[in-house]
């Protein structure tokens, strides 16, 4: 399954997944299988991911509580703290993914700090959870935090597209560059970046075929926006820093630097 970017690119050694139960589970296992996979990332074939896949990985622990109250400090002593005082019985990783962390009492997140903190370097800790409300600043400052479920729709990119199209080259410097906030929610979502990134060409490519028909002559900063959009795209590709890049592009569409011929 594709996992979210966050996952793929930056390597931490602690997690906290938020999403709806099902969906969060899923990532969690198959982040945890690719992590720990001996071939190219969770192929099925390698002795990791079979044994994964029958249920009993040796280093693959789902860490759950064990009173009603929650996942307690006895839970995360005997699972998690005591657990990780030794290597892993045969993989790369000890992994381990603990559901329903927001149950996780203050106690008990106090009891693992350390661990999570200064963990072997074998360790990761994927916490799986609802919402993070009820985790300590300290613990959620010792993870990346990855949101499921918030991939952006398709006509969402079409009208965020248009709008840009129809309105920046109206907009001041200071104004365009405000724009980038509207950006940010795409910085996660390599794929949703790139069709937005698609929208907006085709903006302005409807723009150039219409003057066209109605035998006007399009507008030079029309051609540079597309220029600049491509460039843009490229950037991104080849993972070029996000906001240098959208805002370069915001001073190219809005016509506040030209780009050069
Ligand atoms: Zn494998």
């Amino acid at each position: 399954m594709g996992l979210p970017d966050a996952l793929r690119h930056n390597l931490s050694h602690a997690y906290i997944i938020v999403g709806e139960a099902e969906e969060r589970l899923a990532v969690a296992r198959a982040f945890a299988k690719e992590l720990n996979c001996l071939g190219d990332s969770g192929d099925d074939n390698c002795l990791s991911c079979r044994v994964f896949e029958s249920g009993n990985h040796p280093d693959i622990f789902y860490v759950a509580g064990t009173k009603t109250t929650g996942i307690g400090v006895d839970d995360v002593r005997s699972q998690i703290v005591q657990e990780m005082t030794t290597s892993p019985f045969k993989y790369r990783y000890k992994i381990f993914i603990v559901d329903n962390a927001e149950t996780i009492t203050p106690q008990a997140q106090n009891a693992m700090l350390k661990t999570i903190e200064e963990p072997a370097p074998y360790g990761v800790f994927l916490f799986l959870a609802e919402h993070v409300h009820t985790l300590l600043p300290t613990v959620l400052s010792r993870c990346v935090t990855v949101k499921l479920g918030e991939r952006l729709k398709k006509s969402e990119h079409e009208a965020f597209a248009e709008e840009i199209a129809s309105s920046i080259a109206n907009l001041d410097i200071l104004d365009a560059m405000t724009l980038y906030k509207r950006f940010e929610p795409y910085k996660e979502s390599r794929e949703s970046m790139s069709q937005l990134l698609d929208m907006l060409y085709l903006a302005y490519g409807r723009r150039i075929t219409r003057a066209g028909a109605a035998n006007h002559p399009p507008e030079k900063l029309w051609f540079s926006s597309i220029a600049a959009i491509q460039h843009t795209k490229q950037i991104l590709a080849q993972n070029g820093n996000f906001q240098l890049a959208v805002e370069l592009m915001l001073l190219k569409l809005s016509g506040a630097i030209q780009k050069p011929m």
